[in-house]
């Protein structure tokens, strides 16, 4: 599934304080790899990779200023698709020769 709905439990700061931690010492590359393996899965439902999905979002965004997830009204997290390095951050790509099924028009 390309969409998944981020349901507010009161364990989601901790949870996501802790998702993000444990990026903290991948480099750059590892992070934007395993983003792109979780959005050639889509989101499977669980909340557990949801928040590692949103964590891998939001390294990215700590790193480079954007992360590639879009979410709307603070709930909704959308896969646009994946991401290539490009030598001093991410970059979108096309996913026309991927296995992520986006179909990613960029
Ligand atoms: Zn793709």
């Amino acid at each position: 599934m390309r969409n998944y709905v981020m349901i507010q439990r009161p364990s989601l700061p901790a949870d996501m304080r802790a998702a993000i931690s444990r990026l903290d010492a991948h480099a750059d590359e590892a992070i934007i790899n395993e983003y792109n393996a979780q959005c050639r899965l889509g989101f499977t439902g669980v909340y557990a990779q949801a928040i590692h999905v949103l964590a891998l979002h939001q390294q990215l965004k700590r790193r480079f200023g954007s992360g590639p997830l879009s979410i709307t009204d603070n709930a909704l997290l959308t896969l646009g698709g994946c991401v290539a390095w490009g030598g001093t951050g991410w970059l979108e790509t096309h996913c026309s020769d991927c296995q992520c099924g986006l179909n990613n028009a960029h």
